[in-house]
């Protein structure tokens, strides 16, 4: 997949819009195996919203819902849509053993993996739930939790089995910040992404949290360009209705900072595409 292949890629409707939305969950929080039913309406609110590629990416909890067959269904209905078959790998202590090992076995089929944090010292709750999981933060020190995520993301991309990684700095999620100076620890695990060849992604969802900020903030996504890491476009949509929710917003902030490529993965190899010709 070069670039120079793939001109088609633009947004249909505005240039400058991001085309793809590479973090959806079509199956919500529960199981729901896949279906044309289930499926379908997402393709259609990509036509909608002008996007030309789309990963499903459900937790890998839910992974018992997935169906390659019926995603190859949805490829040969959708014939103008670049539909990717994902995942996104937590770091759940009770679920994510056996979805790694789902994974490992799927590797192929898969495009793309997306790798999170979403659970801290509790074991039974994600401290991303709003507004419950912020009690997680209550009287703790809260650099040494950022110390503490950062450490955990670490040690999701050694797994050796993530493509990208979903909002970055979840752990501002309910609005907690750091008192020290962050940037050494940030600066270590880009360097770590950056061994690994790993893209991040730009996430909408952080304007919907309590934080009311992109996923990851503008000084994490400057390292990160400073080092030439890659970004994914997403929306982390739980609806089809929320996808790529917030794009203009996002195109107008990559156009700030700059950022003019964005990354696709079909079988796990990346292609950069220009946002504009
Ligand atoms: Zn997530
Ligand atoms: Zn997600």
């Amino acid at each position: 997949m070069s670039s120079e292949a793939l001109p088609t890629l633009q947004h249909s409707n505005t240039p400058l819009l991001p085309f793809s939305d590479y973090h959806t969950h079509p199956q919500g929080h529960r199981v729901q195996r896949y279906t044309q039913t289930l499926l379908q309406p997402w393709a259609d609110s990509a036509h909608r919203m002008g996007l030309k590629d789309i990963a499903f990416t459900d937790h890998d909890r839910y992974h018992a819902g997935i169906d390659f067959d019926e995603i190859d269904r949805l490829r040969d209905r959708n014939p103008d849509l670049r539909i990717r078959a994902g995942i996104e790998l937590d770091n759940d202590p009770i679920h994510s053993p056996a979805g790694r090992k789902w994974i490992e076995k799927h590797w192929d089929k898969l495009d793309f993996v997306l790798g999170s944090v979403h659970f801290l010292d509790r074991i039974d709750q994600m401290f991303d739930s709003v507004p419950d999981g912020a009690a997680q933060f209550d009287g703790r020190n809260i650099d040494a939790i950022y110390a503490d995520y950062f450490r955990r993301i670490r040690e999701l991309v050694a797994t050796g089995l993530v493509d990208c990684l979903a909002h970055l700095d979840l752990i501002k999620i309910h609005g907690h910040r750091p008192a020290a100076h962050i940037a050494g620890l940030i600066n270590e695990t880009l360097e770590f992404i950056l061994r690994r060849n790993l893209a991040i992604e730009l996430s909408t969802a952080g304007w919907r949290k309590p934080v009311n900020e992109l996923y990851p903030g503008d000084s994490i996504i400057e390292l990160a360009m400073e080092r030439g890491i890659p970004f994914t476009t997403a929306s982390d949509a739980h609806s089809h209705v929320q996808l790529g929710e917030n794009f203009a917003r996002l195109a107008r902030k990559m156009a700030d900072l700059g950022i003019r490529g964005v990354c696709i993965f079909q079988k796990h190899k990346r292609a950069e595409l220009p946002l504009q010709l």
